[in-house]
């Protein structure tokens, strides 16, 4: 195997939003649930190793980071990604920086770029500043999330305040001139002791001048647009062999603990088209009734069928009447547990088509799952690729794995018609 490029994503979603980037412009990709300790599957040109770096301590996604890094050198990787959120998520203590640093010491490499810009999800770089949709990132809601406030739209200040390298600007004016001029306007960053570069992107076809000048930089440090004109630096084309999973047999099912708008939508529009669903009681958990084994039970008999849902998603309303009573993180904690163990229940049960919706919900079922390595198969939604693991016992699973506001309202019965 040659592995052309390793990549390092700082949470799990993010990384199958990479992954999924990847395989669309020609590669064939595996993510890995942590740093892998198994052998990497045969025949990818590039792997995806999820962390969930973003908001750890500064050492400890150094370390994590840095263990990922050796692990893809080990496999001969020829370039190295690391991918943080398309709105440059991150701490006032880090991680990007000490991070992007760390890898740079550990590669030796005195020179690197960093751009969040991703216009297909309209996330958009200009002169340095980051644009979330129509408004400045800290105007479009980040300014007052709970773990990542992001009250400064300017990224080369943001990534300064991060980071003993000097940190500079590829503006717009040069992007737009090409590979050529982007070269060129490195090598007279470098030669002003600039270590790291934003790089402004407003556009697909701006990333897409912007590969060409990546190809010879042994580290990329970026969110998941940039990743669409690097393939090409290998010589590689899209194609849809790159997306080509085995083909898909089993039970259908999908379980879902996301309580975003969108997913309610997924759901309503999945009872209305007349499917089986069941909806879990978070009362009745904490209350010590055994949900899971009700809920497989309920399943077993109408799973031959088609699909079934199983759901605990619930208005905003609802949940926060549950999280009065139980506690947020207690509330969320024991639905995720019951959800797994549906999940791995209905596994049991022959499933082999499963969609799971929410990212803490798909980190608790993967994991219950004995997941450690998803190869990444076609786009369902934007974002949401159907991926095939290894389960326990060996059985192969399609699983798709949707964060909570991706995804059409018919996502629940579009995901498995697609599999046909
Ligand atoms: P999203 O991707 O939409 O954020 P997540 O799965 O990441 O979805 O997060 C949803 C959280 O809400 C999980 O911790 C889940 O266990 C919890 N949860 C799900 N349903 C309910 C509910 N009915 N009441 C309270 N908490 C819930």
């Amino acid at each position: 195997m040659t592995l052309l490029l390793g990549c390092i994503a700082d949470d799990f979603t993010g990384a199958t939003d990479l992954a999924n980037n990847l395989v669309r412009a020609g590669m064939r990709v595996v993510q890995t649930i942590g740093v892998p300790s198994a052998p990497l599957a045969a025949d990818v040109d590039a792997v995806v190793v999820a962390l969930k770096s973003r908001t750890i301590a500064p050492a400890q996604a150094v370390a994590q980071s840095l263990e990922a890094l050796r692990r893809l050198q080990g496999e001969g990787a020829r370039q190295i990604y690391f991918k943080y959120c398309s709105t440059f998520d991150s701490t006032p203590a880090g991680n990007i920086g000490p991070v992007s640093e760390a890898l740079m010491d550990a590669m030796g490499c005195d020179f690197t770029i960093a751009t969040p810009a991703f216009p297909d999800n309209k996330r958009t770089v200009f002169k340095g500043y980051l644009f979330a949709g129509e408004v400045l990132l800290n105007e479009s809601g980040m300014q007052n999330h709970p773990l990542t406030p992001m009250t400064d739209p300017n990224l080369v200040r943001v990534l300064q305040a991060q980071t003993r390298r000097k940190v500079g600007l590829i503006d717009h004016a040069v992007v737009a001139r090409g590979p050529e001029a982007i070269r060129e306007r490195i090598g007279a960053l470098r030669a002003e002791g600039v270590g790291i570069a934003i790089v402004d992107a407003v556009s697909n076809d701006d990333l897409l001048r912007l590969g060409p000048a990546l190809a010879d930089m042994p580290l990329v440090t970026a969110g998941s647009g940039v990743a669409i004109g690097l393939p090409a630096n290998f010589g590689i084309a899209p194609s849809a062999g790159a997306s080509a999973l085995p083909v898909a047999g089993g039970l259908r099912a999908v379980v879902s603990g996301s309580c975003s708008l969108a997913t309610n939508r997924q759901v309503r529009h999945f009872i209305e088209s007349g499917r089986p669903a069941l909806a879990i009681d978070p009362l009745g958990i904490a209350e010590g009734v055994d949900v899971a084994a009700e809920a497989l039970a309920w399943a077993a008999p109408l799973i031959e069928d088609g699909p079934v849902l199983v759901y605990s998603t619930a208005a905003s309303g609802a949940v926060q009447s549950v999280q009065r009573r139980l506690g947020v993180e207690e509330a969320g904690a024991m639905v995720e547990r019951t959800m797994a163990a549906i999940a791995r229940g209905l596994v049991a049960q022959g499933v082999r088509q499963l969609v799971v919706a929410g990212g803490e919900t798909s980190g608790a079922c993967v994991q219950a799952l004995g997941i450690g390595q998803l190869q990444i198969g076609a786009q369902i939604d934007p974002g949401v690729p159907w991926c095939h693991a290894q389960v326990e016992g060996g059985a192969g699973l399609h699983i798709a794995l949707k964060s909570g506001n991706f995804g059409t309202d018919d996502f629940f019965t579009k995901a498995f018609t697609l599999l046909e």
